[in-house]
Order: structure tokens, then C-alpha cells, then sequence
């Protein structure tokens, strides 16, 4: 008997949307382009995201969280 276990790893960027100011910082360090900053909305494409972090470490408000969670 064979027992296979798939762990599964779900990664995502977080935005407290509330609490950002619009500097635009993450969207120029992006390697990929996946954050559209357009005026007073931000947002992620998590489906283009290479989960690379440089947008989290570059924030100035701690507005952006990384979040990971696993399955199993
Ligand atoms: S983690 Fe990297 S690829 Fe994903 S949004 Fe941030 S800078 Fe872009
Ligand atoms: S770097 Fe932080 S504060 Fe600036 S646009 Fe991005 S999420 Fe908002």
C-alpha cells in the first residue's frame, strides 16, 4: 500500500486598502507588473504574481502582508 500526502502551499500579497497611500513604491519594484495602481485603488493579480516579497519589503507603511497558509 502506497500512502501519497500532497502538501499544498497558498501564497498570497495582502493589502490593507484602507491604509494605503497611493505612493506607488510596490509598483515600481514589481519584477512582473501584477500591481495596478490607478488613482485611490490598488490591487494584485495573484494568478501573475511570482511571490517574490520586493513589494512588501518596499512598502513605508507596512501596508502589504504576506500570507501563507498550507493544505494538506
Ligand atoms: S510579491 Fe513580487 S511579484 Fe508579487 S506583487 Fe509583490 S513584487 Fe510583484
Ligand atoms: S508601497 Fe504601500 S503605501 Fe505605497 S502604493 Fe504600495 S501598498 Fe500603497
Amino acid at each position: 500500500m502506497v500512502l501519497c500526502i500532497q502538501l499544498l502551499v497558498w501564497i498570497l500579497i495582502n493589502i490593507e486598502e484602507n491604509k494605503c497611500d497611493f505612493c506607488g513604491c510596490c509598483v515600481g519594484v514589481c519584477p512582473v507588473d501584477c500591481i495596478e495602481l490607478k488613482e485611490a485603488d490598488i490591487s494584485i493579480d495573484q494568478d501573475i504574481c511570482i511571490d517574490c516579497k520586493l513589494c512588501v519589503y518596499v512598502c513605508p507603511i507596512e501596508v502589504l502582508e504576506y500570507v501563507e497558509s498550507e493544505t494538506v
